[in-house]
Parts: C-alpha cells; structure tokens; sequence
C-alpha cells in the first residue's frame, strides 16, 4: 500500500473496493465467474487481466482480493495470496517453489499438519528436507549450504512457545541464496515484524487471529508480487487451493477489530502467566512476554509482545493436567487458537498424540503440559476460573 496511515486504520480501510453503488460495508461477491461484455473483452482479460478485472473465483474474486490487499498492508508485503486453509497456504508456498532435487531446511518443532507435508509430501515427490533444532543458530548455519532452496520455519513454536531468531536465520539463509519462508500464525500479524526482519514469504491460517471467531478455515500467503503472481498464483489457481469469498468477507469483518484483539488477548496472557507463576500447583511457565523465558529479550526485540498463548506444567502429570482442564468453567477444551474463547490444550494427546515419545521428549511436551490461547474474556474472571480449576488438580 502507498498510503502511510498506521495499522488500526490500514486494518479498517486498505483494500477496500466499492461497486457502482457506493456500499459503505465490503460487499460479497457470491460468484464463481464474471461476464464480459463481448468476446473480445473475454479474450483480452484471459491474455491479460486488470486489477479490477476478473475471470473465475478459483483465480480470484473482489472480496477475496480486498482481503489479500488488507493483509499484504499489515504484513508489508508488496502482494497476497489467499487459501482455503493454513494448510493450503502452507502446501502451496512450499509445492510451488520447490520441485525434485532441491534441498530445505526447516525447524523440527512444527504444526503436526506442517510436519506431514515437509516430512511426507515433499520427500515423496524428491525434495530433500533436513530438519534442525529451530533456536539453535549453528545448527542453520551447519544444514544450510549453498544448494538450499529455502528455510521453513514457525517464527513461534506450537506448544512450547520458542522463538527462532528471524533475523539470524535470514542472513544464514541468503547468503546461501535460499529463500525464507516463515509460518507466523502463533506471532500474530499484529505483533508480526518478520518481513522487516528478513522473512521472503509470509504464511498465515487465517483460522486463527484473522477470523478470530473459530468460523472459518482459511489461510493466506505474503511476498512480492513477482513470487506471488509468478510462483504461487499459477500452482494455487490450478489446484484449487483459492479462498471461499464468503470466508473473505469474514476476515474483512474481522481485521478491523484484528489489532484491539491480539493486544487485548496478549496483555490477558501476560496477567494470566504471572498468576500461574505463582501458583503452587504449576511447575513451569513458558511465555515469551516473562524475565523467565529464555528467550525473552528475543520476543521482545522479534515481536515486542510475548504473544497470546501460555503454555503450562500441572503438577502431577497427565491426571492432574486432565483434572484441572475438566474443572475449567470459562477456558473451553479445544485445539483452535486466536479465538474470542479462552482455549485449554493438552498437546501430549491431542495435538501431539501422533508423536513417538522420544520427540515428545525432545520437544518438551511434557504428559503434564497445557497451553492455553486466551481469549477476549475478563482476565480476573479468567484467572480466577484457572485457580480454581488447579486447586482441584
Ligand atoms: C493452525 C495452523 C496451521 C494450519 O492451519 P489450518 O487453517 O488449520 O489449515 C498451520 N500452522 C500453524 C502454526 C497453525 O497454528
């Protein structure tokens, strides 16, 4: 975007298209394809398309678009593309860029899905994949060589909440010309500064923060212009991996809110973190925003917030954890994340249970570790719903 208005105002009006007839709320384009007025209209927008000029929903749609050019301000990308889901955005960045032969690094603590594709999917089809210790910045600098194609990384991780050093592994990475491609759904696109700090590319679930309802699946992707038009568009519009306009529209209602959102939640995990570490019955407490943290000046300097999650040790192991998330009155039982909803996890049977346990071990993922997404509820309320639930642990 040209303009230079800051983000609560990019957040409610960049992107936006009006119609012939001036509606002030993003229209919904319900539409899968477009009329053109005669032939030689159709002929010249399938040669070359206009900015305002569409052809199938696959391709692309107004309010998804308006979408994509909201998102692509916030991140400080040049353009966006949006997907049916994270994982479309994740599978697609990758697929797109890649193919047999070609080298990438990635860090090993990821989303289980995004795991799968790098550790299943991409070695199936011939891309080597070596996997490192995400934090450990010899570890990078030792696996990427000069015939990396790129690095792959969650800027924060999922449950144990480690950071990698965007900035440290996009120099390891371009001076060994791979490109650098960052999952931030955990860092949020509020507290987000990676493109500033290095990342080439830019990928979000949008089920996450952006919808922030727990409604819709969806996922976008945010890079140059040349990578997205060049390198994604064509694989995503061809395989069917394209944003619902409906889903769209959503997020656009959502983004305007998007900035008051994550900060709310993140002062809330910043209180709810300091409680827990006051509570006898919790062994450990992992948040980026504390002194404790190992890596908080890190988060501080990456994200300059510790985020909108807290991750926890219940004392007394996978009972004591399962007794304490029954107890929970307010914090609901569930995996999403970025929802309104405060939502408790137990990652070591749920969203982890597929892991042997010695990268259980490795990863930190203890039987009695709960992370929790903080939602939008009163914090007092929220602390004293947690307290009562560990004094019944
Ligand atoms: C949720 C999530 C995904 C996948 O997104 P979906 O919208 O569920 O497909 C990918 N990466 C991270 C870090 C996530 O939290």
């Amino acid at each position: 975007m040209t303009n230079d208005w800051k983000t609560r105002t990019r957040l409610v009006h960049d992107g936006s298209r009006r119609s012939q007839y001036g509606e002030m709320a993003e229209a919904i384009f319900l539409t899968q394809g477009f009329v053109y007025p005669t032939a030689e209209d159709a002929e010249a927008r399938f040669v070359q398309a206009g900015p305002d000029e569409f052809i199938y929903a696959r391709y692309g749609n107004p309010t998804t678009r308006m979408f994509e050019e909201r998102i692509a301000s916030l991140e400080g990308t040049e353009d966006a593309f949006a997907t049916a889901s994270g994982m479309a955005a994740v599978s697609g960045a990758l697929m797109s860029m890649l193919r047999a032969g070609d080298h990438v690094v990635s860090a090993r603590a990821l989303f289980g899905s995004c795991l799968y594709v790098l550790e299943e999917v991409l070695q199936r089809f011939g891309v080597k994949v070596s996997f490192v210790d995400g934090a450990d910045l010899g570890a990078w600098r030792a696996a990427v060589t000069p015939g990396t194609k790129a690095v792959f990384f969650e800027a924060m991780s999922n449950p144990t909440l480690e950071l990698v050093d965007i900035r440290a592994v996009s120099q390891i990475a371009h001076a060994a010309g791979a490109l650098v491609m960052c999952d931030n759904v955990f860092a949020t696109p509020i507290f987000s500064r990676a493109v500033e700090q290095g990342a080439d590319v830019v990928v979000y679930s949008t089920t996450k923060h952006i919808d922030g309802q727990g409604r819709a699946l969806g996922g976008v992707v945010c890079a140059s212009r040349d990578w997205i038009r060049k390198v994604l568009e064509p694989f995503m519009k061809h395989t069917g991996g394209s944003m619902s306009p409906f889903t769209a529209w959503m997020h656009l209602n959502g983004m305007a809110t998007l900035d008051l959102r994550c900060r709310a939640m993140a002062d809330t995990a910043h209180e709810v973190a300091v409680a827990l570490e006051a509570a006898p019955k919790v062994a450990r407490v992992i948040y980026p925003g504390l002194p404790s943290h190992r890596q908080h000046a890190l988060a501080m300097a990456q994200m300059g917030s510790g985020g909108t999650l807290v991750s926890f040790e219940v004392k007394g192991g996978k009972e004591a954890a399962f007794r304490f998330m029954n107890a929970l009155k307010i914090a609901k039982i569930s995996n999403n994340l970025g929802d309104a909803k405060t939502i408790a996890t137990h990652p070591a049977t749920t969203t982890h249970q597929r892991l042997a346990q010695p990268t259980k071990d490795m990863l930190g993922i203890t039987p009695g570790l709960i992370r929790l997404s903080l939602g939008l509820e009163d914090a007092s309320d929220l602390i004293a719903d947690l307290t009562q639930a560990l004094a019944l642990a």
